[in-house]
This record gives C-alpha cells, sequence and structure tokens, in this order.
C-alpha cells in the first residue's frame, strides 16, 4: 500500500484529526539489532536437543513472546502437553547458552542513517523492548550515541504483559505525553506490530528477517518495507 493511502485509512480508522509525528517507537531486536538469527538458530537447537521439532521460521514467528509461552506452545502441538516447569527452565537456561554463544549482535545495516535523519528534524527516539538486558542504556548509547535516554524505555522490567499485549506501547505513549497520532513504530515481528496496533498507533513494518511480507500485514503493520535505507525514503515524506 502507499503510504498516503495508508496514513489516510489509518486515520479514517482510527478517527484521528492528523498524522504529524513527533516521537519514534522503536523495537529492539531485528530493529535495531541484528539479533535475530542468534535468537532463531538458539531456539531451534536448544529445542531439537529435547526432540521437539522447530523451524527458525517459527522462531521468527513467535519473536517477541516469553520464552516459556514459547515452549508451552510448541509441545502442546507437539506432544498434547504443556511443557513442566523443570522442562521450561532448562530448555531457556539452554537457548540463552547458544545464544550468548553467538556473541554481541551488530547494528541493523541502515538504523545508523535512520537515526541521523530523526535526530535532524527534531524527532525523539523511544525503546519498546520485551528484552531485559541490566546494561541495555549503556549499549543503545555506545551503538546511537545521544538517541536514546532512560525516560524514554519501556522494557522486560516495566511491563506486566508484553508485546502482542499493547501494554508496552501504551506506556511509552504515555511517557511521551503526546498524542497517538504525534509518533509512529518501527517493528520487525508480528506480535510486535500486534501490540503496536493494538496501542492505536501507526506502524512501520521492517522486513528484517525471513518472513513473508504477509506475516506482517496479517499483523496489521501500516506499511511492509524491506530495509531501514527504504525507511528513511519513507520518513522523508512524513
Ligand atoms: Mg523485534
Amino acid at each position: 500500500m502507499k503510504l498516503e493511502e495508508a496514513v489516510e485509512s489509518f486515520l479514517e480508522k482510527q478517527s484521528y484529526p492528523e498524522f504529524r509525528p513527533k516521537a519514534v517507537f522503536f523495537d529492539m531486536d531485528g530493529v535495531l539489532y541484528n539479533s535475530m538469527p542468534a535468537h532463531a538458530k538458539a531456539w531451534v537447537e536448544a529445542l531439537k536437543e529435547e526432540g521437539v521439532s522447530f523451524s527458525e521460521y517459527q522462531a521468527y514467528l513467535n519473536e517477541g513472546r516469553t520464552g516459556h509461552g514459547t515452549i508451552d506452545d510448541v509441545f502442546l502441538q507437539q506432544k498434547g502437553r504443556e511443557a513442566t516447569e523443570v522442562e521450561k527452565q532448562r530448555i531457556y537456561k539452554r537457548k540463552s547458552e547458544i545464544f550468548d554463544g553467538f556473541g554481541e549482535a551488530s547494528a541493523i545495516t541502515g538504523i545508523d542513517k535512520v537515526m541521523d535523519y530523526i535526530k535532524q528534524v527534531g524527532w525523539q527516539a523511544y525503546l519498546v523492548t520485551g528484552s531485559g538486558q541490566p546494561s541495555l542504556l549503556d549499549r543503545l548509547e555506545h551503538s546511537f550515541p545521544g538517541v536514546f535516554a532512560q525516560e524514554r524505555m519501556v522494557t522486560a522490567f516495566d511491563v506486566k504483559y508484553g508485546k502482542p499485549h499493547p501494554e508496552p506501547y501504551l506506556m511509552a505513549l504515555k511517557k511521551s505525553g503526546l498524542h497517538p497520532w504525534e509518533v509512529f513504530v518501527v517493528e520487525n515481528a508480528p506480535l510486535g506490530v500486534q501490540s503496536a496496533k493494538a496501542a492505536g498507533l501507526f506502524v512501520f513494518a521492517v522486513n528484517t528477517g525471513i518472513l513473508h511480507r504477509e506475516d506482517l500485514y496479517k499483523a496489521g503493520a501500516d506499511v511492509v518495507l524491506d530495509n531501514m535505507i527504504e525507511l528513511v525514503s519513507v520518513m522523508k515524506t512524513l
């Protein structure tokens, strides 16, 4: 869908008076950092060791769900029961070990250009992630100097429900003090898109992984883009 049509249809559906961005809400995994390939491989391997088959594609579809939720889902499908607490802890611990073995993920290609542009036009950046790494702000400051700040972050420590529930994006909106038509979201995962849409926000889904674009449109994305360079071009027309 063309941007103008997407914006028009968004305004009509939400009954908002205008779309005038002043802030951008960024997801982290698969948007700021290219961490999804390692997450997906770690899930596949950890579950395989338990005799459960799980594809990288499924890992991408489940991005944003809690580890325990993902394990229960796949157990229900394949074993007809939920996993026990012991199994869940063992599998999640193993998944984390394998993930850590891949080392720190690099920044997503082109995301530096996105940050340059939003600094240039004076939009504020918020982080909305289910991740709960204690050193997150240090890492963000190192990767994107002067872009993020503690008071503009919603992480695993802040929320009760997490994505796909609207809570994380509603919380970011509240922190921003802005109207929902004054922000937009950059997401890469279907559950993240669902969360932002349920919060009434405009969503650019940037398909940085292996999903079919359809999966992102089905989740409710207003516009699906293939990479961050496309996002920069589109942002310039807002
Ligand atoms: Mg993501």
